[in-house]
């Protein structure tokens, strides 16, 4: 059998992998050396101190940044630097942001009929169809009509998970998706999160919800200065964090 050089063979299962990603902003080395393999159906809690690289990992992930050096893999090929080859990855690879990033003049029904609709993958009626479904399955039906302004920061969020899966996804990413949210609707969007991962969708989530992390999480990726120090499964990390730095970072969250 001829190997074709520019579709290396995956880890088994993984969707993403990044292989010894580098990158820095300037001067400044955010990430380094970083490998991470995500497998399909797999949630994988990032944790990690303020300014470890973790949104940068997954900016760099949905190309949001380019890399300097290393790769990044969607099913065993890189992934697309531009264009609508991009725009068809973002499209399998989404992301929800700590700051929702809703269109603030549309309807919580439009922000997300908007993407599907323009990338033509459904038509006007059936994105609308589907977007009430989205809508009720985290519990939004009231609200479809409602601008963002009207929403509180739990609904907005839940919105944008919506949003997020109105393009069939294969993976998303989160970025902090509780982290501007008053305490009391920090549940419920975790809840849609545990429920998502509970159906079997691929994650890659950073949050400081320990309690997502304990009960959703397959394995636990702890980040300290641009590296990933420690992978282990949740029980492991929690109970007997390896290195010291994941010791004091847990020493000051729990
Ligand atoms: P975390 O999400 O873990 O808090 P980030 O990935 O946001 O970490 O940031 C890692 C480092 O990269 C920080 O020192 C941050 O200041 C820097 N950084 C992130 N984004 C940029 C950028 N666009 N320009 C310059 N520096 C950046
Ligand atoms: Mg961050």
């Amino acid at each position: 059998m001829m190997t074709n050089m520019s579709e290396r063979s995956p880890s088994q299962g993984a969707v993403i992998e990044l292989k010894d990603v580098e990158k820095s902003f300037g001067a400044t080395k955010v990430l380094t050396g970083v490998n991470l393999s995500i497998a399909k159906g797999e949630t994988v809690v990032i944790l990690g101190p303020s300014g470890s690289g973790k949104s940068t990992l997954l900016r760099t992930t949905n190309r949001l940044e380019p890399i300097d050096s290393g790769e990044i893999w969607y099913h065993g090929k890189p992934i697309p630097r531009e264009g609508r080859e991009l725009a068809a990855y973002r499209a399998e690879v989404g992301m929800v942001f700590q700051q929702f990033n809703l269109y603030p003049h549309k309807t919580a029904v439009q922000n997300i009929t908007l993407a599907p609709v323009k990338r033509g993958k459904q038509k006007p009626e059936e994105a609308r169809a589907r977007a009430l479904r989205l809508l009720a399955d985290v519990n939004l039906s009231e609200h479809a009509n409602k601008r963002p302004g009207a929403l509180s920061g739990g609904q907005q969020q839940r919105v944008a998970i919506a949003r997020a899966m109105a393009m069939d996804p294969e993976v998303i990413l989160f970025d902090e998706p509780t982290s501007a949210l008053d305490p009391e609707m920090i549940q419920e969007v975790v809840h849609v999160m545990k429920r998502l991962s509970a159906d079997g969708m691929t994650m890659a989530v950073v949050t400081h919800e320990i309690g997502f992390a304990r009960e959703s999480a397959d394995r636990i990726v702890f980040m300290d200065e641009g590296r990933i120090i420690e992978e282990s499964d949740p029980e492991s990390f929690f109970t007997n964090p390896r290195t010291e730095r994941a010791q004091e970072f847990l020493g000051k969250i729990l």
